[in-house]
């Protein structure tokens, strides 16, 4: 059988020890979903040039942020890698060449602050996936194709990132009211969502002011692309969470499955 394949909003770090209606979600999500052999994580905060994957048995929790209470600092997700499917990727895929990383990143809170929730024992293998921030939507959308392949090796593909993601227009209030235009794309995304739409999501989400507002910097919304590029016409579209957390990001959760 495929896996799913998930989009997750992270929002601030913080959420990786909050206890909200999103990090509830994301506590409910495990029993929904075929328990996966292996995860692969595309997260908003590894961007590179070139894209490289994880290649380590023992990826170490990285901790990419500042100013942030200790407690946050001390949370450690200790999953193993998986050097096997990462390799196996590797050898699927030649164009674009994906490149092994054997000691440089690990896990970044993009992919522990969600996780933690989802499988807080950490004892499922995490490998990570990297944005070449130097290549256009349209390439990351046909990566996130050529890794479809993973589903049918029991391979959870989550993309982790925000569909709205504006930090100058942040309210540090979590509950604060939303944005008119943060609420205006994230809605403008789900309609094309529900129709199976995606080509404007790849090429036209600028194109109005609420997706300028809402995509600053591209970074948090490549994950939803890979996510995206790794559906096929079966699955069927589930919203695991839907809301905006601290005025201007939303924390929108998607999978796509049986
Ligand atoms: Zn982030």
């Amino acid at each position: 059988m495929k896996l799913p394949v998930v989009f997750l909003g992270h929002g601030s770090p913080m959420n990786a020890i909050a206890k909200n209606d999103f990090t509830k979600a994301l506590a409910g999500l495990a029993k929904k979903l075929p328990k996966p052999q292996v995860i692969l994580s595309i997260s908003a905060h590894w961007m590179t040039q070139g894209t490289f994957v994880t290649h380590m048995e023992q990826p170490k929790t990285i901790h990419d942020f500042q100013g942030f209470p200790k407690a946050l600092f001390e949370v450690q997700y200790p999953a193993p890698g998986s050097p096997k499917i990462a390799d196996l990727l590797r050898q699927k895929i030649s164009n674009p060449e994906i490149l092994a990383d054997d000691g440089h990143w690990g896990l970044d809170h993009g992919t522990w602050s969600v996780l933690k929730h989802i499988y807080p024992a950490a004892n499922i293998p995490v490998f990570q996936l990297s944005l070449d921030m130097t290549q256009p939507p349209d390439f990351h959308y046909n990566l996130g194709k050529k890794l479809a392949f993973l589903r049918e090796h029991d391979v959870l593909i989550i993309g982790s990132g925000n569909i709205v993601h504006n930090l100058r227009a942040i309210n540090w209030n979590e509950n604060a009211p939303a944005h008119h235009w943060a609420v205006e794309f994230d809605q403008w995304v789900k309609t094309k969502i529900d129709k199976w739409d995606f080509a404007p999501l790849v090429s036209q989400y600028l194109s109005s002011e609420a997706g300028k507002l809402s995509v600053p910097t591209p970074e948090h919304y490549y994950p939803l692309l890979y996510a995206l590029g790794a559906t096929s016409e079966q699955d069927k579209v589930h919203y695991i969470y839907e809301g905006i957390q601290n005025a201007s990001i939303s924390m929108r959760c998607i999978w796509f499955g049986f």
